[in-house]
């Protein structure tokens, strides 16, 4: 059985993508901040910090054998407006939303590459495709998450691993809840919808799906690409 690692999976959609590829035959183990601790294969670690995720891979390893398959979903979004957005502030959602990928994947690359087999997701943004007010570090990192999904792609494609991205458009989860709560989404949810396409809030499911998807064997000539899932709000 594949062992796929979810970062953020403790909540919102990386929860959902580690509940739908376990219904899908996998073993998930997660990183989080604040894991579930009734999930015996979710693990503390801040993916800004290399050490902690040397040790939970190691954790996960000798349970699980070696890791072939990562979704970085682990994701912090930032609201200023850019005169007021200090410097450590812009770094630490790069931290996070940047760094955070890359050091997952140089963790996790030595056992895909022994494989010659790996399957990587990035969640960014569907604020990526337009730009958006008082949000330039978070769409600035999401939109380097896409630049290195696509690098990455190139350069391990012939190592057998594809490496693909899905930029998320209005999910409904804690963060985006947290927005709605102190006004940061313009309006209610439900204007939103009115003004989405399909008419309906998008889903953990929803992404989930997608990722499923691109980490099965059918998606293996699929890589370096941006798979947007957000009801047809960006096209
Ligand atoms: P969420 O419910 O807040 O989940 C994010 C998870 O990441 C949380 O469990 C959070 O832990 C964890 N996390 C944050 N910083 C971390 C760190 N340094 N190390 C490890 N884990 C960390 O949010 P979500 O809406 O599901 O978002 C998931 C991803 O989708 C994010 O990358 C987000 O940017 C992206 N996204 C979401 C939407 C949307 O509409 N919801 C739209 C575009 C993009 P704590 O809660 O303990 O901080």
């Amino acid at each position: 059985m594949k062992t796929a690692v979810v970062t953020g999976g403790a909540s919102g959609i990386g929860l959902g993508i580690a509940q739908r590829l376990r219904t899908g035959g996998y073993t998930v183990a997660t990183l989080d901040l604040n894991p579930d601790n009734d999930d015996d294969l979710a693990y503390r670690a801040d993916v800004t910090d290399p050490e902690e995720i040397a040790a939970a891979l190691s954790a996960i390893r000798d349970r699980t054998g070696p890791v072939t398959i990562l979704v970085n979903c682990a994701g912090l979004e930032g609201f200023k407006r850019f005169p007021d957005l200090t410097f450590a502030e812009w770094q630490r959602v790069f931290d996070v939303n940047v760094h955070g990928v890359f050091h997952c994947v140089q963790a996790v690359l030595p056992d895909m590459l022994a494989a010659g087999w790996g399957r990587i997701v990035n969640i960014s943004s569907s604020s990526t495709h337009s730009g958006q007010p008082f949000m330039s570090h978070y769409v600035a990192a999401k939109s380097a998450v896409n630049g290195l999904t696509k690098s990455l792609a190139l350069e391990l494609g012939p190592s057998g691993i594809t490496v693909n991205a899905v930029p998320p458009g209005f999910i409904d989860t804690p963060m985006l809840r947290k927005n709605e709560e102190v006004g940061r989404l313009g309006g209610p949810v439900e204007d939103h919808i009115l003004r989405t396409p399909v008419r309906r809030i998008g889903t953990p499911a929803d992404i989930a799906a997608a990722c499923a998807f691109l980490i099965s064997e059918e998606a293996g000539y699929i890589t370096g690409q941006i798979l947007g899932v957000n009801g047809g709000r960006n096209t």
